[in-house]
Formats: C-alpha cells, sequence, structure tokens
C-alpha cells in the first residue's frame, strides 16, 4: 500500500480587508499554516490551520518549526495505519494544535482521496452540516463604526452577525445598542467578548444584552476560569458559548462536569485537527451541550475541512466567514453557495483543489 513519501508546510501572510480587531488584538494580515501531503502513488491531501498564540498557544513560526519536525517522522509509513500516524501526531504536537491539524488534515485528505471517500466520512460519517447560514463578524471598533458595518452587512443579505466586544462593560452595551438600531430587530445578533470580563462586569452587561435581544454570548471570562464560565452559565439570561477556554476534550470534560452548559464552539485549528473536532462535536452532544463551528482568520481550505467536521455533529451555529474577512483566497475552495450560505461539503477527500504552490 502507499507510503507517506512527502510532507511540506509553508507559512503564509494573508491580507485581511481593512483591519480585524478584536478584544486583545488588532490585524492587518493573517498568518496560516498549510500542509501538503504526498503518497508514494502520487496521491497528494492538503490541510491548513492558523496558529495563534492567544487561542491555539503557538505562534505561527514555532507551530511551523515543530510541525516541520514531526513530519519528518511520518515518512516512508504505511498510510494505511492511519490511526497510528494521527497518534503519532498527538504525541509529538502536543501544545501545537494548529500544527497538529494542518498535517492530519492533509493526511486524512490524502487518505480519503485515496480511497475516493468524502473526509466526512472517514471522521465520523457524513450527515448534513446543520445550520446552513454562517455569522458574520463585526470587529470591534466605535460604536458608530460598528453600526455602520452591520447595516452594509445586513444590505448585503448577512441576516446573523458576531458582534465582537471588549470591554468596558458600559461602551460594549453601547456598541450593541448602536448596532441593534442600525440593523432592526429581524437580524440575529451573537456576541464575542474574547474573554475581556470579570464575572461582575459579565452578570452586568449579560442583563443588558439580554433586552438587546443578543441570543448568544461567547467567551464571556478569561479561558482559564472554567468554574466561574460554569457558574455564569447557570445564571445568565443569555445562553453562553465557550471557545478559548477548550482546548482538549479534558477541557470540555471538565466544564461539563463543573455544570457549564451551552454551547462549545469548536475550531478545528484550535482543536489539533478535523478528526479531534469530529470527536469533540460528538462528546459535547452526548454531555448534552450544544455545539457550533467557529474559524481562526484562515482561507478557505480551512473552512473546507471545518464544513466536513460539522457534517459528524451538526452544529446548530456556523461561524465560517473567514474568507469573506480576506483581501485574498490563495486555497480557492468553494465553500460558500453563495454567502451567507455554506455549501454543502462533498469529497473526494476535503473536495478541494487547493491552488497552491507549498
Ligand atoms: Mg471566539
Amino acid at each position: 500500500m502507499p507510503r507517506v513519501q512527502g510532507v511540506t508546510l509553508s507559512l503564509r501572510r494573508l491580507r485581511v480587508r481593512g483591519v480585524f480587531r478584536i478584544a486583545y488584538g488588532s490585524w492587518r494580515e493573517a498568518e496560516t499554516l498549510y500542509a501538503r501531503v504526498e503518497l508514494s502513488d502520487g496521491t497528494v491531501g492538503w490541510g491548513e490551520a492558523a496558529p495563534a498564540p492567544r487561542v491555539t498557544g503557538e505562534y505561527p513560526e514555532a507551530g511551523l518549526a515543530a510541525g516541520r519536525m514531526a513530519a519528518g517522522k511520518l515518512i516512508g509509513v504505511d498510510v494505511e495505519r492511519l490511526g497510528e500516524l494521527l497518534d503519532r501526531l498527538t504525541v509529538l504536537l502536543r501544545g501545537y494544535p494548529a500544527a497538529r491539524a494542518a498535517i492530519a488534515n492533509a493526511l486524512l485528505d490524502a487518505y480519503a482521496r485515496l480511497h475516493g471517500a468524502p473526509l466526512c466520512d472517514l471522521v465520523g460519517g457524513c450527515r448534513g452540516m446543520g445550520g446552513s447560514e454562517t455569522l458574520v463578524t463585526v470587529s470591534l471598533g466605535e460604536p458608530w463604526e460598528m453600526a455602520e458595518r452591520a447595516s452594509e452587512l445586513v444590505s448585503r443579505g448577512f441576516r446573523m452577525l458576531k458582534v465582537k466586544l471588549g470591554g468596558p462593560v458600559g461602551l460594549d452595551v453601547e456598541r450593541v445598542r448602536a448596532v441593534r438600531e442600525a440593523v432592526g430587530e429581524g437580524v440575529v445578533v451573537t456576541v464575542d467578548a474574547n474573554q475581556a470580563w470579570s464575572h461582575w462586569d459579565a452578570l452586568r452587561a449579560l442583563e443588558e444584552l439580554e433586552k438587546l435581544g443578543v441570543v448568544l454570548v461567547e467567551q464571556p471570562l478569561p479561558a482559564h476560569d472554567l468554574e466561574a464560565l460554569a457558574k455564569l452559565s447557570s445564571v445568565s439570561p443569555v445562553p453562553i458559548a465557550v471557545d478559548e477556554s477548550v482546548l482538549t476534550l479534558r477541557d470540555l470534560v471538565a466544564l461539563h462536569r463543573l455544570g457549564f452548559r451551552g454551547y462549545v464552539n469548536i475550531k478545528v485549528s484550535r482543536v489539533g485537527g478535523v478528526d479531534v473536532a469530529a470527536r469533540m462535536g460528538i462528546v459535547a452532544r452526548e454531555l448534552g451541550l450544544e455545539t457550533m463551528t467557529g474559524c481562526m482568520l484562515e482561507s478557505s481550505l480551512a473552512i473546507a475541512a471545518a464544513l466536513h467536521a460539522s457534517s459528524v455533529y451538526k452544529p446548530s451555529v456556523l461561524d465560517l466567514d473567514a474568507p469573506l474577512l480576506l483581501e485574498e483566497d490563495p486555497a480557492g475552495c468553494r465553500v460558500y453557495a453563495e454567502p451567507p450560505r455554506l455549501a454543502e461539503p462533498r469529497g473526494p477527500g476535503v473536495g478541494c483543489e487547493p491552488r497552491l504552490a507549498v
């Protein structure tokens, strides 16, 4: 059977439309990691993931270096020993989830292509992806700027917004009020505080945000404070989602044990690959949690993989707008039927021949 013949990794900078600003930083460029796996019969697979210190815990250059070292340990292995290859990546790339995700996704893509199967079939079974419209991000800014941006998005057909917040709470409430006034009642408004609030801030904010019709509040508290997040989720008038708090399945189970209820935002880059994401989605559902699929600032190849993972656990919310926030999309995978509607994932593999030279 074919063996793993080559694994190539490269880091690319992608220009962002305008500036992407959230609670703890702003970006004019995104950095994303592409992996290309070649098998000895010529089959090629592709993967992408975006390393980010505040989310995946890795600096991009560190992810690239770690990924290259681990990649060398896969060469020559029979690809039919796929489970063993994935386990090896887990061990070698502990603490580098985006590096693992890029390589694991490429390996899975190659294996799925070899067998003519769609990627989702390989990681739990394709069941269709749940919600079909993506949220779209309104970057952090002055209330008037955010209202203007939200109106523009709604005029382009987007009906579900993710409004980035960052404190102080009074200003955050003004931001959401300005957005709500600009877009009217019919638009779905979710917010993401990206860890910016204290417990008391959060209690104050949530009460006001509920009055403004906000339906979901993501990562209101610092990532490490699982107990406070669990507590907040049981008293909040608005459902809570965790994002940065969940790097591993263990984090998810710990949150559940502490009594967390609400949504888990599953990001392929943050959890270490499409195989881990699919498993996490299934476990979350079995624990009675709601799931959503999110993304980093990454191109359409990563989004295509996220759609395949989603097809396994059918999240109720899709937050897969990154290619719409970029000036350029070097992968060129078709992931939207027509924005904001996402395309159904299809095979073989991840269903995309990216136009990349890696
Ligand atoms: Mg988030």
